[in-house]
Parts: structure tokens; sequence; C-alpha cells
């Protein structure tokens, strides 16, 4: 059996004639880039996350990218976040200018471990880059409490964790932006770039939307130096549709996700750890073994895909190494030796699911001997 990591075709086929439909009245329409369906997608995903504001743009990395922009963070100024997660977290902060600040993470939940945030505030810190990696949300009472204390802002990086939530509140209602990409991969995604900014600030979003556009409110007069950051019709109008499935995919993902808890527990395996009060959306299911490299192999000479998130810590990453006056993140290290995501989405059967756990068993039975 072939067990993939994520099925995207499968998903397109269960809504085919709901997406085509929607594709092309949009292509009928006329209205190509930023129109009626950038709009309601806006208001639809604001009030999904609970917050007041939403403003479309072209990816999740550009939305990072604008939410520091807008809010004042450049040259000379620091940014801290977490060492364990994909480049574009840490890019965003270079590409405006302004200097990542590594912190390691939690060992159970790989997420920014918010014990270590205050020892790399310095009077150049301007702000907080907390990540939800995999699904699950970071601490966000205690960063919040944190940024207050230090009068610094925080920028949510929510790109694997829409419809996540922590203490009853979703992932991008809690800093001074979250953000939200619809690569096609998320557990939200269109069929080309996308991402999404919320926040509850109305002059924040109204700076977001003069940013994406160039720097203009009206065309052809220009108050600032801005982007070409747009997100376009045919992506809002498909994600549209889908996002009236999210929950249900997200609670698919959920059940899946214990399936595998219940399955693989005591075999071996570090499984995820889930914080109390949290809900987690699995945008990946990420186990852990010191053996990993060999079990990958063999899972995958069975034909089940695994993905490595992420080989190499951001601190480690070669366009960082001249910034090394960073110390050695030994959780961040170890996570990116160990841990593997093994195939979680939606669609998975359970006879998939089950031949996963039967062939990694067997796996690290042998790997015991
Ligand atoms: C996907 C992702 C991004 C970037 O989103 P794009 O839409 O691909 O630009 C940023 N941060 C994290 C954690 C992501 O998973």
């Amino acid at each position: 059996m072939k067990v993939p990591l994520m099925d995207l075709r499968a998903q397109y086929l269960s809504l085919q004639e709901e997406i085509n439909d929607a594709v092309r009245r949009v292509l009928e329409g006329g209205r190509y880039i930023l129109g009626p369906n950038v709009e309601a997608l806006e208001e639809e995903v604001a009030d999904y996350c609970g917050t007041k504001y939403a403003v479309g743009v072209a990816s999740g990395t550009d939305a990072l990218v604008l939410s520091l922009d807008a809010l004042g963070i450049g040259p000379g100024d620091e940014v801290i976040t977490t060492s364990y997660s994909f480049f574009a977290t840490a890019e965003a902060i270079s590409r405006v200018g302004a200097r990542p600040v590594f912190v390691d993470i939690d060992k159970d939940t790989y997420n920014l471990d918010v014990s270590r945030i205050e020892e790399k505030i310095t009077k150049h810190t301007k702000a907080i880059l907390p990540v939800h990696l995999f699904g699950q949300m970071a601490l966000m009472d205690k960063i919040m409490e944190i940024a207050q204390k230090h009068g610094l802002v925080v920028i949510e990086d929510a790109c694997q964790a829409i419809g996540s939530s922590y203490r009853g509140r979703r992932a991008g209602s809690w800093g001074n932006t979250g953000c939200f990409s619809f690569f096609p991969t998320k557990n939200l995604g269109g069929y080309g770039d996308g991402g999404m900014i919320t926040t509850n600030d109305y002059e924040l979003a109204k700076r977001l939307r003069r940013l994406r556009a160039h720097g203009s409110q009206r065309k052809y007069y220009n108050e600032t130096i801005g982007y070409n950051s747009r997100l376009d019709e045919l992506q809002a109008a498909i994600l549209r549709v889908k996002l009236r499935y999210l929950d249900l995919w997200n609670e698919a993902r959920r059940e899946k996700a214990w399936r595998y808890n219940n399955l693989l527990r005591g075999l071996g395996l570090k499984l995820p750890y889930v914080v109390q009060d949290t809900v987690h959306v699995y945008h990946l299911y990420v186990v852990a073994h010191r053996a990993r490299g060999e079990i990958i192999h063999a899972l995958q000479h069975k034909g089940v895909a695994c993905g490595i998130y992420y080989p190499v810590p951001l601190h480690l990453q070669d366009a960082y190494k001249s910034l090394h006056s960073n110390p050695s993140l030994p959780m961040a290290e170890r996570a990116s030796e160990e841990t593997f995501a093994i195939p979680l989405f939606p669609e998975k059967t359970e006879s998939q699911q089950d031949y996963v756990v039967e062939q990694l068993g067997k796996i690290l039975q042998t790997l015991e001997k």
C-alpha cells in the first residue's frame, strides 16, 4: 500500500463542483485581484478568528513582513522568535532589516520556551514573534504578559494553526497581528499562494491595506513605500468554499491524531504533547525517535511517506551563520535531529492509518533487537 503524507487532490475531488462553480463565477465576473470575494473572505476570516479586521495578502511570508513593517520594526531592532520553524518566520524579520534573536524551544511542544524569552530582551528588542508550530498554539497568555511588561508588540505566526485555540481564544486573536498562510498544504489551503493578517487595531488594518497596494489608499496617489502583495479573487473564492469545511477537517485531523496516539502508545516513539486548554489542529502529526533516519528509510521502503520538519534549526542555517553570537539551542537542535511527520490528513482512510501503524510497529520492533 502507498500512503502519501497528504493528499490535496482527494480534497479537491470531494468539493469539485462547488469549487469549479466558484472559479467559473470569478472568471466570468471580470474582477481578478482584490474584489468582492477578497472582501468577503476578509470578513469571514476575521469572524472565524474572533478579530475585528483581516487583510488579505499574497502569502503567509508577506503577512509576516507587512505586519513587521506596519508595526514600525526595521533596522536596529531585535525581534525574539523561535529557532524551530519554517525559514520564512526569521526571513521576514531580516527582510524588514531587523535582527532575529533565536530562543530555544520547549522539548515537548516544540514551541517557543516562554521561560527563556526575558533573558533575551535588550534595549533594542521591539517584538516577540511566536510560531504556533504543527497546529498547536504557543503559550500566548505568558507571551502577552511578557510583552506588556516590556512594552513589546507581538506578531503571531499562525500559518500552521488556523482554527486552533488556547484558553478559548483562537490563533491570530492574541497578538497585535496574526499571520496566516493559504499555501496549498496548510489546513486551509488555496490553489496557489495566499495569506491573511488578522488584527483588532483599526489604524493598523488601514496601514496594512495601504502597504499591500504600493502604499496607496487611492490609486496613483502613493503615501508611503509599500509592496505589491494582494490576494486574488480566484484564491479568495476557493478559500471561501473551503472555509466552510475547515472545522470539519480540523475535527477529522484531531480524531485521526487521537487514533494514532492510542495505536502508537508504548512503541518507544515520542508522541505529540498537547498542552491543557489547547485545541490542536494537527497541521502535522510529528513524532520523534533517536533512530529517525533508519525509521524513515524503512517506512518509505514500505510505501509510507514521511517528512522532516525541520532538518536544520534557524540559528544553524547558512543564511544566519554570520549572526553567530548565537549560543547553542540544544532543544531545537535535538528536535531537528529526531522528529518526523507521518501521514495525517482529513481524507486519510482507516486502512491507510492501520497500515502506517502496522509498518511502524514492525520497524520499531526490529530496532529493539
Ligand atoms: C507556511 C509557513 C509560512 C509561510 O507561508 P507562505 O504562504 O508559504 O509564504 C510561515 N511560517 C510558517 C510557520 C509556515 O508554516
